[in-house]
């Protein structure tokens, strides 16, 4: 085992490249690299579990010229952890109340028995990823101190690159949307992505609010890409994503919900609330876009 056999690369133009980092089936971390300026410029830095990141990069993308930074769409761990790997780091100060509890090697490794898994079903960790990476993980933790702050409306000049920040709280309470609009592609983080959990009534008709927000900023023809989700999307990916909040806010079409798809099995958690219950959850679909929501919400 080495450090490179946790990444994946594909060119996705010739400015712009995508690193997949891996450690088993439960996780995919999409991390782009967009070139062209006088910076390199890595949206999200993975989970850090090992160390290879940069380096690898560096080896096979944009070579060692340049400074490399890092723009976060927000903290949680599978996007923070290889953050000190770069030169600077990006990311709205929202995010800072959780900084410290989205870093924590604690919670980082207790993901990653999840994340390094061999079955989406079942807790199946592969036990000699978790060896590798309790040797080689990223043991600097990022400060507050060091980020550069973003925010909202903020315009990110990487001399070549420029980054316009939109604000869309709607899966942490700093998650910001990245849209590059010489190429007419948005990063959207975590914040819209096929599938998500209700946040209950209240903070789902604020979310419906940020998710039309972001729609009415979005050209028809915009290119969506995201983290966890492999591929290139449109503007009805977001579409979707709107009328699943709708309808759950508005508790229509629910009839046909059901309980299909398998749940996250993190085992540390900052609160514990007691046991999950799964048989009290199901799931609302649009097309492929998954809103998972408690019943006792209903
Ligand atoms: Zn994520």
């Amino acid at each position: 085992m080495n450090e490179f056999d946790f990444y994946t690369r594909e060119k996705l133009q010739d400015n712009l490249w995508v690193v997949t980092e891996s450690y088993g089936v439960n996780s995919t971390f999409r991390i782009y690299v967009l070139l062209g300026g006088e910076k390199t410029v890595v949206i999200d830095s993975g989970l850090g579990a090992q160390s290879g990141l940069r380096r690898y990069i560096e080896t096979y993308i944009s070579g060692t010229e340049k400074p490399m930074v890092t723009v976060l769409t927000h903290t949680h761990p599978d996007h923070v952890g290889g953050a000190p790997l770069f030169d600077e780091v990006y990311v709205n100060p929202k995010e800072f109340p959780d900084l410290a509890w989205n870093r924590n090697h604690y919670r980082r490794f207790g993901d990653l028995e999840w994340f390094c898994g061999h079955s989406r079903w079942v807790d199946d960790t592969d036990h000699d990823v978790m060896n590798f990476c309790y040797l080689h993980f990223v043991r600097e933790l990022l400060q507050e101190e060091d980020c550069i702050q973003v925010n909202d409306g903020d315009v990110l000049d990487f001399g070549g690159v420029k980054l316009e920040a939109i604000f869309c709280p709607t899966h942490s309470i700093g998650s910001t949307i990245y849209y590059w609009r010489s190429e007419n592609i948005a990063f959207v983080g975590d914040a819209i992505q096929h599938w998500n959990g209700f946040p209950g009534h209240e903070k789902g008709k604020e979310y419906l609010g940020w998710i039309e927000r972001f729609l009415s900023m979005m050209p028809e023809d915009v290119k969506i890409l995201n983290p966890h989700d492999v591929g290139v999307f449109g503007i009805d990916f977001v579409r979707n994503v709107r009328q699943c909040m709708e309808d759950l806010v508005e508790k229509k079409n629910l009839e046909k919900d059901s309980r299909a798809g398998y749940n996250n099995h993190f085992h540390v958690k900052q609160k514990r609330l007691g046991p999950t219950m799964p048989y009290f959850q199901l799931d609302h679909y649009v097309e492929d876009v998954r809103l998972g929501y408690n019943l006792f919400d209903f």
